[in-house]
C-alpha cells in the first residue's frame, strides 16, 4: 500500500489531480500519522481534523465535478501557532493566550484557505518566537524526530518536526532571526525566509515588526517554491508589504533542477565560518560548494566585517520592538485574566502569570534600552549597526548573486543544554539574523549529515532584496546533485519512529 505521508507535496498535488489519490485520504493519512507519532515528538498544540477533513471532502467534491482547482488544492498543511486562525486556538506558544479562539484570519491562513489547502492543525513554538530550541514554549518543547534527546530548532521546532516525522508534507513559518531556517537546518528539512514585506504580516502575532517575515517550510525546494506563491503578495492590511508580484518561485525552482548554474556567481561569507563552527558542519558546507561549481557556479570569497556585530545589535533591536508589541497583553483585551483588586495589579498578576523566563527577560531588556538617557545609547547605536549590514550585503552582491554559509554553526544540541545559558542560546543564530537585519531572503537547505554525530546539517543561501526567486534556482540545483546520490530527500535517512498503537 502506498505510504502518502512520505510523497512531497508536488508529488501529491499530482496524484490529486490525476485522481489516484482523494484529499480526504492524503489527509486522513496524516492524521493518522499524527495521532501515531506525534506523542513523543509534541509537534502539534491543537489539531483541527474535522475542519481539515471537511475542507478536503469540498475539494473532492469539486474536483469531481470539474471545477479548476489551485494547484495545492487538497493537499494538508501544518500552521505555526503564531498565525491567527479563525475559530481554532491560537497561542504563540504563551499561557497568556490560552484558550484564546481568535474571531478572525491572518491574511496568511486566509491565503491557505483560498488556496484549498486543509489545515491539520497548528504547530509549536517558543512562547511569542522568542527560541532556538522550542523549549520555551509555555506548553512543553517539541523533539527532534532525528533523536528525541535534541531540539527541533526554534522558534518552528514545530513545523520543522512535522515535517521531519512525515506528519506534514508543508508547513507554515516565521523567521525573526532565523526561527524557519535554523528549524529547517537541524531537522534536515527546507525553509525559507522570504524578502521582508513578501508575505503578509497581518495576523501574524508579532515578536519585532521590523525583522519578523512569514515563509514556507517543506521537504523539498519546490514544495516550499510552491507554498510560497501560495502565501506572498501584497496585502493592503500590512503596511510594510511590498506592491509588487510575487517572484516566479516554481519557475527558478525548475529552471535550478536542470543543474546548470553556468555564469551564477556565489559568495562564500568569510566571517561565517571558524571558530565555533562543528567540523562536520563545515565539511559538508565546503562539499556543497565543490558541486556548486561542478554545476558551473563560479565560487568567491566576500567579506561583511559588520557580522561581528549582528547579533548585539539585534538582540537591541529585538527585545525593543518586542517589548512594545507584547504592551497589548494586559489582561484586558484576550486570553488570561488573574483578577486581583485593582487594574494595576491585574494587568501585573495576569502579566507574572503569562509570560515565560525569557519573555520577561526580553520585555526587561527592551524597556531598558528604550528608556530615556539610554536609548541613543543602545537602541540608537543598534540602529546604526543595523545600516553597516546592510552595506556590508551590498557590497558583497556586487561581486555575487548569492551568499551563502552554513545556516547553523553546529547539529542540534541537546534539550536541555542551552536552556540556562541564554547567550549559548542565542549564538546558534550568528548565520541567520543578518538577513533579518538587512531584510532579505534566506533559505536553508540539507548538505548532509554530520560524520560525527550522524545529524543533519543546513546550508544557507542568501539573496538581495526582491531576488528571492535566485534562492530557489541554486538551491533547486544543490538538491538535485544531493539527492541524486541520496536517492531522495534527506528526511528519508531519519530513523524510524516509534508508532503508538
Ligand atoms: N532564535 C532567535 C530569537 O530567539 C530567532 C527567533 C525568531 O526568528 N523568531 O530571537
Amino acid at each position: 500500500m502506498t505510504d502518502w505521508t512520505r510523497r512531497t507535496a508536488a508529488e501529491m498535488a499530482a496524484a490529486l489531480k490525476a485522481g489516484e489519490v482523494t484529499s480526504v485520504e492524503l489527509t486522513q493519512a496524516h492524521l493518522d500519522r499524527i495521532a501515531a507519532v506525534d506523542g513523543p515528538i509534541h509537534a502539534f498544540l491543537h489539531l483541527d481534523p474535522e475542519g481539515a477533513l471537511a475542507t478536503a471532502r469540498k475539494v473532492d467534491e469539486d474536483r469531481a465535478a470539474g471545477v479548476e482547482l489551485p494547484a495545492l488544492a487538497g493537499v494538508p498543511i501544518a500552521v505555526k501557532d503564531v498565525l491567527v486562525t479563525e475559530g481554532l486556538p491560537t497561542t504563540a506558544g504563551s499561557k497568556i493566550l490560552e484558550g484564546w479562539i481568535p474571531p478572525y484570519d491572518s491574511t496568511v491562513s486566509a491565503n491557505l484557505k483560498a488556496a484549498r489547502m486543509p489545515i491539520l492543525g497548528k504547530t509549536n513554538m517558543d512562547e511569542f518566537a522568542m527560541g532556538s530550541s522550542t523549549e520555551h514554549s509555555g506548553y512543553g518543547p517539541t523533539h527532534n524526530p532525528w533523536d528525541l534527546d535534541r531540539i527541533p530548532g526554534g522558534s518552528g521546532g514545530g513545523s520543522a518536526a512535522a515535517l521531519a516525522s512525515f506528519e506534514a508534507p508543508l508547513a507554515i513559518g516565521s523567521d525573526t532571526g532565523g526561527s524557519i531556517r535554523q528549524p529547517a537546518s537541524v531537522t534536515g528539512t527546507v525553509g525559507v525566509k522570504p524578502t521582508y514585506g513578501g508575505v503578509s504580516r497581518f495576523g501574524a502575532i508579532a515578536l519585532a515588526s521590523s525583522l519578523d517575515q512569514l515563509g514556507p517550510c517543506g521537504r523539498t525546494v519546490l514544495d516550499t517554491a510552491l507554498l510560497h506563491e501560495v502565501m506572498g503578495g501584497h496585502d493592503p492590511k500590512d503596511a510594510t508589504s511590498l506592491d509588487e508580484p510575487v517572484p516566479a518561485c516554481v519557475e527558478a525552482a525548475m529552471q535550478g533542477a536542470t543543474k546548470d548554474l553556468t555564469g551564477v556567481k556565489v559568495g562564500v561569507i568569510k566571517e561565517l565560518s571558524g571558530e565555533g563552527y562543528q567540523a562536520g558542519v563545515e565539511q559538508r558546507f565546503e562539499e556543497a560548494l565543490e558541486r556548486l561549481k561542478a554545476m558551473g557556479a563560479e565560487i568567491v570569497e566576500v567579506s561583511c566585517p559588520s557580522f561581528e556585530f549582528a547579533l548585539a545589535a539585534y538582540y537591541l533591536i529585538l527585545p525593543s520592538e518586542a517589548s512594545s508589541n507584547l504592551a497589548k497583553f494586559d489582561s484586558v483585551r484576550f486570553g488570561l485574566r488573574v483578577e486581583k483588586e485593582t487594574v494595576e495589579k491585574t494587568m501585573l498578576a495576569t502579566r507574572a502569570a503569562g509570560f515565560g523566563d525569557e519573555v520577561k527577560r526580553r520585555i526587561i531588556l527592551g524597556t531598558y534600552a528604550l528608556s530615556a538617557g539610554y536609548y541613543d545609547a543602545y537602541y540608537g547605536s543598534a540602529q546604526k549597526v543595523r545600516t553597516l549590514i546592510q552595506r556590508d550585503f551590498a557590497a558583497a552582491f556586487e561581486s555575487a548573486d548569492v551568499l551563502v554559509s552554513p545556516t547553523t554553526p553546529t547539529t542540534p544540541f541537546k534539550l536541555g543544554e542551552r536552556l540556562d545559558d541564554p547567550l549559548a542560546m542565542y549564538l546558534n543564530d550568528v548565520a541567520t539574523i543578518p538577513a533579518n537585519l538587512a531584510g532579505i531572503p534566506g533559505m536553508s537547505l540539507p548538505s548532509g549529515i554530520a560524520p560525527e554525530d550522524g545529524l543533519p546539517v543546513g546550508f544557507q543561501i542568501l539573496a538581495p532584496a526582491h531576488e528571492d526567486a535566485r534562492l530557489y534556482r541554486v538551491g533547486a540545483a544543490l538538491e538535485a546533485s544531493l539527492t541524486e546520490e541520496w536517492g531522495g530527500a534527506l528526511t528519508a535517512q531519519a530513523p524510524e519512529l516509534e508508532v503508538a498503537e
